[in-house]
């Protein structure tokens, strides 16, 4: 189930390139082309699902988080901690439409606060 126009689809199908992390039959993790942290894969699903709530089958979902220790051991940030993020529709600010966990590590994040979220952050056009 691929979606012609995604750039993700076309990641998993190799038909661009990406730097890719792990790989198997129902996942492919690979690193964010605009890295926030030294450590920023994300993983898909082969198949295409727009978001987390596109009526993803359980199993497809248990694949896709199952993947996220795999990163974590592959790029050593089990032991010190990393943070798991799923973008969701408008209002998160997904941009990719293609359901993706970024695995985000390598250093210390502070806990979003009252300048990173609601109307008044910081980085938000007033
Ligand atoms: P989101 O805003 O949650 O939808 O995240 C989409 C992510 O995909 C962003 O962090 C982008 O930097 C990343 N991205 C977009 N195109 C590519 C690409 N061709 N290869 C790797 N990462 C990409």
């Amino acid at each position: 189930m691929q979606d012609k126009d995604c750039i993700f689809c076309k990641i998993a199908a190799g038909e661009i390139p990406a730097k890719v992390v792990f790989e198997d039959e129902y996942v492919i993790a690979f690193d964010d082309l605009e890295p926030l942290m030294p450590v920023h894969t994300l993983i898909i699903p082969k198949d295409h699902y727009s978001d987390i709530a596109d009526d993803v089958p359980e199993e497809t979902l248990g694949h896709v988080f199952a993947a996220v220790q795999k990163i974590a051991d592959i790029k050593g940030i089990h032991e010190e901690g990393f943070r798991c993020l799923v973008n969701t529709g408008e209002n998160a600010s997904q941009s990719v439409k293609h359901l993706h966990i970024h695995v985000l590590g390598g250093g210390w994040m502070p806990r979003p606060n009252d300048q990173d979220w609601g109307p008044n952050a910081t980085n938000v056009e007033q």
